[in-house]
This record gives structure tokens, C-alpha cells and sequence, in this order.
């Protein structure tokens, strides 16, 4: 299996087989994020899905998993200044 340097955890580590989304997004997920990362951000937003009882069908819901993933994984820099509760 091919190896990158994912820029989450700064770890040389197997990558993604494939991109787990479509769009640029995917794209850039399978090119700098390692499996490893990614199964991590899979259970953190199933617990969230859980927690604030998101509903995928509902366009802002996923709006608003996407923003938190991108901080999750790194690709933007958090804007709420609130306590985030370290996993
Ligand atoms: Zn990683």
C-alpha cells in the first residue's frame, strides 16, 4: 500500500485507497490525509453525529460536519474561539 506524509499527524503512513468524497475536497483529503486520520475523523463524526443528532438529509447539517472536518483534518484554522474539548 502506498505511504504519504499526511500533514494531520505529520506521520509517514498509509494512504486512503481511494478519495472518501467526491470533489476537490476528496481529493485533497486522499492526497494529504492518512488512513489512520481519516478512520479517526470517521469516529469523531459518528460521536457528533450522535451527540447533536445531525441529520445528513438536511443540507446545513452536512454543512456544518464538513466545516468541522476541515478543522479536524487540519485544512482551516478554527474561527469559534470557544473551548473545543479535546477528544
Ligand atoms: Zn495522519
Amino acid at each position: 500500500m502506498a505511504t504519504i506524509t499526511c500533514s494531520r499527524c505529520d506521520k509517514s503512513k498509509d494512504k486512503l485507497e481511494e478519495a472518501p468524497m467526491g470533489g476537490e475536497l476528496g481529493t485533497s483529503i486522499v492526497e494529504t490525509i492518512c488512513a489512520e486520520c481519516w478512520a479517526e475523523w470517521r469516529t469523531t463524526s459518528g460521536q457528533l453525529i450522535n451527540h447533536h443528532g445531525l441529520n445528513l438529509g438536511m443540507p446545513e447539517h452536512r454543512a456544518e460536519l464538513r466545516r468541522v472536518m476541515k478543522e479536524f483534518l487540519g485544512f482551516e484554522a478554527p474561527t469559534a474561539p470557544g473551548p473545543e474539548a479535546p477528544a
